[in-house]
């Protein structure tokens, strides 16, 4: 039985309805932006299996990292224990990260990540003695599957069954230069109506949202506000960290920066799960005291996992290089020539761009995971280019090793696709 069909028998994936997408393509292997499937047939990847190998499949430099590693130690408990690659990790992201972080706080996945930026903002309060329930977050926002990050995530279309478990959350729109004045005054009356904790927030960039944009001036007035208020900002820098708005981090394009901030996907480079939750100073000694009970009880079996932090370190060496940095440049120049031979095409309704990431919705209406949007994603797979549409929005967020000829083929397919629905 070849793989497709062994993968049925006991497997259940993850965002998918079995029944009516019953087939998984086998991928045997992969090497710099291609995919091999079990029949050799080779895939772009154009959306980076979702964000993460930003320097391509098996990156030389990184597996040679992590296979160092190997030879020295895999894992061992990250309480009570310490290990070199977990702190070189924490000294040079410090470097990199806005200068207002100083502690970091190890876990697998982007949701942990959030959980943990939430747990510290509620207890932040609490260990403050003052009761803060209500957390803050924006439309269309999303930020993980776990109860906690469920509950801030605005794409609520799945997650009926489990409503009436969520934490207390009130939404505002994200800014925009003719909104921002009404979405101040609707903060003020939420902060005058609720005991807010915190302000939970993708920087930028919306990923699922289908990589709706918005406005850093008005984002940064948002800020501004919560600051005064002493509600805890929290940058959801899962999916926007490590250059994918052209500079390190999204928060990095805005004055103020975040209290907290959550980081995973391209952390590692798409070769191990792992996620940290960084916060300033101030946080961390609101759980500083001789009181056992202020510390943060939480904690993750794989945290800090010396495997993936050798990865991470690899990762954030090749971000800094100038080939990286080169290619992160051509990639955002060659978005911007795309742009301009399709923006006027009549089946574009409009297009958009931050640093790597470009996005075009189609002037078609399909639903979110609907039969018009399977033509295209299997249109798109038959031409040889991994490309998963969100509705009517097609998206890239290729690996920035990407060579210009794969990325000119992507833009053709893309452009193929436009005149053939
Ligand atoms: C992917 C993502 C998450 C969730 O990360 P997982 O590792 O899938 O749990 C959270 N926030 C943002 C912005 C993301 O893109």
């Amino acid at each position: 039985m070849i793989l497709k069909d062994r993968d049925k028998m006991h497997i259940w994936h993850p965002l998918t309805q079995h029944k009516l997408h019953p087939e998984n393509i086998a991928i045997t292997n992969a090497k710099g932006s291609l995919l091999y499937d079990e029949h050799g047939k080779s895939y772009i990847d154009a959306i980076s299996s979702w964000y993460t190998c930003m320097y391509g499949h098996c990156n030389p430099f990184i597996t040679k990292r992590v296979a160092e590693q190997l030879g020295k130690l895999h894992h061992i408990v990250f309480s009570s224990l310490t290990h070199e690659p977990a702190i070189k990790l924490s000294e040079e992201l410090i470097k990199v990260l806005p200068k207002n972080q100083s502690k970091l706080f190890f876990s697998d996945n982007g949701s942990t990540s959030v959980e943990i930026a939430i747990k510290m903002a509620l207890q932040y309060h609490f260990n403050n003695n003052e009761k803060r329930t209500t957390l803050i977050a924006f439309e269309d926002g999303f930020h993980g599957d776990t109860f906690g990050a469920m509950s801030v995530s605005g794409i609520s279309v799945y997650n009926g069954p489990f409503e009436d478990y969520f934490l207390e959350v009130k939404r505002i729109p994200t800014p925009t230069k003719d909104n921002i004045a009404n979405t101040i005054i609707l903060l003020k009356e939420l902060v005058s109506q609720h005991k807010i904790a915190g302000f939970i927030y993708e920087p930028l960039v919306q990923g699922a949202a289908a990589m709706k944009m918005h406005d850093a001036n008005g984002l940064n007035d948002i800020l501004k506000f919560c600051n005064k208020q002493h509600i805890i900002t929290i940058a959801d820098e899962v999916m926007t960290g490590f250059g994918k708005t052209g500079r390190c981090f999204a928060s990095d394009h805005i004055e103020t920066k975040p209290d907290i901030i959550c980081l995973s996907k391209a952390l590692t480079g798409g070769i191990m799960p792992m996620a940290i939750t960084s916060c300033k100073q101030e946080i961390y000694n609101a759980f500083y005291s001789d009181d056992i009970g202020k510390g943060l009880f939480h904690g993750h079996t794989y945290s800090a996992n010396p495997l993936a932090c050798s990865a991470a370190l690899a990762s954030l060496e090749l971000l800094q290089s100038d080939t990286i940095q080169n290619n992160i440049k051509r990639i955002i120049s060659s978005h911007q020539s795309f742009n301009e031979r399709i923006h006027d095409h009549p089946k574009v309704e409009s297009t958009r761009q931050t640093g790597i990431i470009f996005a075009l919705d189609l002037k078609i209406k399909m639903e979110r995971y609907g039969n018009l949007r399977d033509q295209l994603f299997n249109f798109f797979l038959k031409n040889g280019v991994f490309l998963r549409p969100l509705g009517n929005t097609i998206y890239i967020q290729a690996p920035y090793t990407i060579s210009e000829k794969e990325l000119q083929t992507i833009y053709d397919v893309i452009e193929k696709a436009l005149d053939t629905f």
